[in-house]
């Protein structure tokens, strides 16, 4: 028997024992998963600096930290989201009611991608452990210090019919996307978000998608200048351009360009120093064909800030090009590198109906203080999700459901939603007689 096959063979065994479902078992769960990471910690980083050489503060800040905080969000109100939910009945039923009860779908798969690869196969593994599921997790083959270091710490942690990690590269992820799970949570890119979901039809399991895309910000004239470009710099150039929710282009109003390509220099100098390229601690790209890929981004436009590379160390230094197509190479696909083309713009329209015509963003980050502006594009431009004079946070918070939309993704999780994302919500109506 194929090892997939025997593996979700096993889990869905354990499922149907029912201990998983258990409160105090999922609450003991989540404990040993917090215990289990606090003394891999340094082990965490090691691998995250060997696989992507983020430095300990990025590495903490960005992926431990981010787990942490949903674990213990998850403990303190697990009680309270696992009860059924009374709801009005309709009044043409007398002596009756109705609640909803959420339970978890059984065997879930969690497939992880590379640029975040710890926290974002922990993430939702908290939502699969807090419905109650049993799980198995797919890391990514591109940072495989940190894949080992995943199914050490989970080996560790829980018995392997309960969540276990099967590591590998696309064969692996294939013979697991052919076995019958109930719930896939995919995170990685659209193409092969496609794949999944096909994959998925096959057993009509439902999934979770979480996609990339191009993710537009937007400086207006009367935007903070200084504040923005800290936060885009800070956005753009984490984990050099390798965030999901990372400003994908740059859309400046013509008033204020030159002042801010000023205050891009001197964020990106005062944040990571004189020369880049010496710094230790910038994150590498994942691995040379990324690299070759973004190096021939570079000749789509003029560079106006950085646009040194070194292919034996996987470094791009943070760079901004402009003179950019709306149809070259540079703008038909997500970037995923500390690569910022720029537009600027005297009508904000046009670039709206631009925006608007590509796929939906996972993110759109605006900086303005126009309040009518700020309506205006969130009424008119649909996308995962996003910030007003800010970039990423809004996946930081345990009360803001994080997704895409469109071919951004669909579903969505963190805080509850984690939990509602792998539960099954039954709705019952008790009649007294
Ligand atoms: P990817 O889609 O190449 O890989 C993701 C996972 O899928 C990996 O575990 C990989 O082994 C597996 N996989 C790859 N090809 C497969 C195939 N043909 N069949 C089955 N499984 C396959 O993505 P990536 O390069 O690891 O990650 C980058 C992408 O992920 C970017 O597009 C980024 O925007 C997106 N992303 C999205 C989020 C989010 O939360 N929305 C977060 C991080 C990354």
């Amino acid at each position: 028997m194929n090892q997939a096959k025997q593996l979700v063979d096993t889990q869905r065994m354990f499922f149907y024992k029912g201990q998983t479902k258990e409160v105090e078992y999922r609450i003991q769960a989540l404990q040993n998963l917090r215990q289990g990471i606090v003394k891999y910690q340094q082990r965490i980083l090691d691998a995250l600096r060997a696989d992507l050489n983020k430095s300990e503060a990025e590495g903490y800040g960005s992926e431990i930290r981010i787990v942490l905080g949903e674990l213990d969000h998850a403990l303190e109100h697990l009680r309270e989201w696992v009860a059924p939910r009374t709801v009005p009945t309709s009044s043409v039923i007398t002596d009756a009611v109705s609640a909803i009860y959420p339970e978890p779908y059984g065997v879930a798969l969690i497939i992880a991608p590379w640029n975040y690869p710890f926290q974002l196969a922990m993430g939702p593994l908290i939502g699969a452990i807090a419905a109650g599921n049993c799980a198995v997790i797919k890391p990514s083959e591109l940072t495989p210090a940190t894949s080992r270091l995943i199914y050490d710490l989970i080996q560790e942690v829980y018995p392997e019919e309960y969540i276990a990690v099967m590591e590998g590269e696309v064969e692996t992820s294939t013979a697991l996307l052919n076995e019958k799970f109930d719930y896939i949570f995919f995170t990685g890119s659209t193409g092969v978000g496609r794949i999944v979901m096909k994959a998925a039809a096959e057993h009509l399991t439902p999934v979770t998608l979480e996609l990339g895309g191009k993710s537009p910000a937007i400086v207006h004239h009367d935007a903070e200048l200084q504040l923005a470009a800290q936060r885009l710099v800070r956005g753009k150039f984490l984990n050099a351009g390798q965030t999901c929710v990372a400003p994908d282009y740059l859309l400046v109003h013509e008033q204020v360009y030159d002042q801010f390509m000023e205050q891009i220099r001197a964020e990106v100098q005062d944040k990571f120093g004189d020369d880049v390229m010496q710094n230790a601690d910038f994150p590498h790209i994942v691995n040379t064909r990324n690299f070759d890929r973004l190096s021939a981004f570079l000749a789509n436009g003029k560079t106006v800030m950085g646009g040194r590379s070194n292919r034996d160390q996987l470094m791009i230094e943070p760079t901004v090009l402009t003179d950019i197509a709306w149809d070259s190479p540079v703008m038909q696909e997500e970037i995923f590198g500390p690569i910022l083309p720029v537009f600027t713009y005297s009508d904000l329209n046009p670039m709206l109906d631009e925006i608007v015509r590509r796929p939906k963003p996972l993110a759109l980050y605006l900086f303005t203080k126009d309040e009518a502006l700020q309506e205006q594009v969130l009424d008119q431009v649909s996308f995962g999700g996003g910030c007003i004079n800010e970039t990423l946070s809004h996946m930081t918070s345990h009360y803001l459901p994080f997704g895409g939309v469109g071919e951004s993704g669909m579903g969505s999780y963190h805080g509850q939603q984690s939990f509602e994302a792998f539960s099954h919500h039954k709705s019952v109506l008790k009649r007294s007689k």
